[in-house]
């Protein structure tokens, strides 16, 4: 049995001027100890389906349809308290800027004993060696030292290193990581994703990396699942979709990659751009953009179906 089942999962927010569907019909699995990416453009959903995964939907916003299965729990109907209790325990959640995570006014060590002695009933000198524990794996030098600094004191990948640590501390089963890596510079950013994937595989800890990034998810990740207007478009493992996507929007992303464009010439782009949710244009979202589309795209919602074996949502996937 997956880890994580999520089935159906929709989420809907309740504006003034109507209801829009954030996410429809996902679903997908994540084994323990799996890596998975969710790629897409900004507004594709990708982060409100980690929001929902960790119950943190907020008015307007509501979780409208599907499950979400966790070691027997479906965690879209539990209750605050026992949600309380598997997030920032058994799920942690990495978001783009640490200061989301870190309070500015504490130092690293009030944070992190705080924390562990949130989810864990141990002593003090206990929680102060898990921490330390924690910083060293996350390669942080002179962890006893950081732990009386302020997060204003470290450096930006400094500062993830310890989110990263903060995410571990009570030996989660899944991290969610948002963006992790996008306010970085690109020699911190290759750091944090080896580091990631490195203590993924020592801790076995499952991975939901979210990124607009494809050449990010390809380093880290096993499988991929590819988002567009609020739904998952393909999903299979990572080495085959980077090698032959079937679906017209991610080859359109993988084709915008810079290794795939002419040096000297401008990026390859998708034309257009994805529909606001409050406007989604009937059948497949992305036929106005698709230089494929026939006239069942303009009104027929392509359904995920399998296809070898990945599944796609497409009424013509490109096949070899
Ligand atoms: Fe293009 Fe049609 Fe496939 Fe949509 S369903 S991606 S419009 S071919």
């Amino acid at each position: 049995m997956a880890l994580l089942s999520v089935k159906n999962l929709g989420v809907e927010f309740e504006l003034r001027t109507g209801t829009v569907a954030a996410l429809r019909d996902v679903s997908f699995d994540l084994e323990s100890g799996e890596r998975i990416g969710i790629v897409g453009e900004s507004g594709a959903g990708k982060s409100v389906c980690a929001f929902a995964i960790l119950n943190l939907i907020s008015k307007p916003g509501f979780i409208s349809s599907g499950r979400i299965w966790f070691k027997g729990n479906d965690l879209a109907s539990l209750d605050g308290e026992s949600m309380r209790r598997i997030r920032g325990n058994e799920i942690s959640m990495i978001f783009q800027d640490p200061m989301m995570t870190l309070n500015p006014v504490l130092t690293i060590g009030t944070q992190m004993v705080e924390t562990i002695r949130t989810h864990h009933p141990v002593s003090l000198d206990d929680a102060r060696n898990i921490a330390v524990e924690k910083l060293k794996a996350v390669r942080i030098p002179s962890p006893e030292t950081r732990l009386e600094q302020y997060p204003h004191e470290l450096s930006g990948g400094m500062r993830q290193r310890v989110v990263i640590a903060i995410a571990l501390l009570s030996d989660p089963g899944i991290i969610i990581a948002d963006e992790p890596t996008t306010a970085l510079d690109v020699t911190i950013q290759a750091e944090i994703l080896e580091l990631l994937l490195t203590l993924c595989n020592d801790y076995h800890v499952g991975l939901i990396l979210i990124t607009h990034d494809l050449a990010v998810v390809s380093e880290v990740t096993q499988r991929i699942l590819v988002m567009y207007a609020g739904r998952i478009i393909e999903q299979g493992t990572t080495r085959e979709i980077i090698a032959r996507p079937s679906h017209p929007y991610t080859e359109g992303l993988i084709g915008a990659l810079p290794e795939k464009t002419t040096p000297g010439q401008p990026l390859n782009q998708i034309p257009g751009v994805m529909p606001s949710l409050q406007d989604i244009p009937s059948g497949c979202a992305f036929h106005n953009r698709c230089e494929f589309a026939a006239q069942r795209c303009r009104s027929d919602l392509p359904r995920p179906t399998d296809l070898e074996s990945r599944s796609v949502a497409c009424h013509f996937p490109i096949r070899d």
